[in-house]
């Protein structure tokens, strides 16, 4: 199946029944999109920008961003990129963003809470990602979002930096990575253009499992049906405004988890570059009908044991 998805992976992914869902790259490093594209990737669909930050000893100024972020257009043509503004705090420190202790860091100043503690360095930022883009198409999306309150604020210097910086094609989003955000994706798909489900942490604060812990990780598995059941409910509320969602956690390229997504109604899928070909090739053999029923079938189980078992079953 390997050498086979590698000979089309510049083909699209689509189902036999005529479904495309796009699928594209996972980056942390601007230097790599060109592989990304030379895989099949159809785009950038998390660009990870605080590892450009951490390969900084300070805060790299506009200018060092905007030659970072051109450099991932450039490799992309008109493919399109998702920048996720930065995104430390919790497992991801910064040397030069001191946060004072916590006790339970994930539950803390992390993501866009600590981004809207500087909201200079934001600004700086987005700047630079509208000036790199120029006329091409750019998503800019928001990590550890928790519910508008906190879109707004982010938005309103988003705002302020495109009232003075021209570019043409710039879509707003939010990745849905705290249970409360899919809870009241309905209100919140009015306010932006799309949703990017990073299931990582989603599946972490769902089922109240660190997704690093030595003995417990193996069970933060996003397979499992209260998961299932919040990304249901971000993409029902999306479709409904007629706003995308995109899955960029590791769950997007799990043999088992691609059909439920396609079957969820999934847009797009954004897994690291060296698994574009085989996620496209899987997409490619499945049918929109038995997926959306598979997806049925298994968000009336009850653990993710079940949900594996059934896959198991129904995919071999
Ligand atoms: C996620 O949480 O699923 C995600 C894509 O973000 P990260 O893994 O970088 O936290
Ligand atoms: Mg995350």
């Amino acid at each position: 199946l390997e050498r086979e998805a590698f000979e089309v992976r510049f083909e699209q992914a689509v189902t036999e029944d005529g479904h495309r869902v796009e699928v594209a790259a996972n980056l942390g490093n601007t230097a790599h999109a060109e592989d990304a594209v030379e895989r099949g990737a159809e785009g950038v669909g998390l660009l990870r920008t605080e590892f450009i930050f951490m390969a900084h000893p300070e805060a790299p100024d506009l200018d060092t961003q905007i030659a970072e972020y051109r450099r991932a257009f450039d490799a992309l043509g008109d493919r399109p990129l998702v920048a996720r503004t930065l995104d430390v705090g919790g497992d991801k420190p910064l040397d030069y963003w001191p946060v004072p202790p916590e006790d339970n860091p994930f539950l803390g100043l992390r993501g866009i809470r600590l981004a809207l503690t500087r909201p200079e360095v934001l600004e700086t930022q987005i700047r630079a990602l509208l000036m790199a883009a120029e006329s091409r198409p750019l998503r800019i999306m928001f990590p550890m979002v928790k519910d508008v309150e906190e879109f707004h604020a982010a938005k309103a210097i988003f705002d302020r930096v495109q009232a003075e910086v021209a570019a043409p094609d710039v879509q707003l989003g939010v990745m849905i990575e705290v249970p409360s955000c899919a809870l009241l994706a309905p209100s919140l798909a009015e306010h932006v253009d799309f949703f990017s489900i990073g299931t990582n942490d989603l599946t972490q604060y769902t089922l109240a499992i660190d997704r690093g812990h030595s003995r417990l990780s193996a069970q933060a598995d996003g397979l499992h049906p209260a998961v299932l059941a919040l990304i249901r409910m971000t993409v029902a509320a999306a479709h409904a405004r007629g706003r995308w969602v995109g899955v960029c956690g590791e769950l997007g390229s799990d043999p088992q988890a691609i059909p439920v997504l396609t079957g969820l109604g999934v847009d797009e899928l954004s897994v690291s570059s060296r698994q574009v070909p085989l996620v496209k090739q899987r997409i490619r053999r499945l049918s929109l009908d038995r997926s959306r029923a598979l997806a049925e079938r298994v968000l009336t189980l009850s653990t993710a044991a079940e949900v594996r078992a059934l896959l198991e079953e129904e995919l071999t």
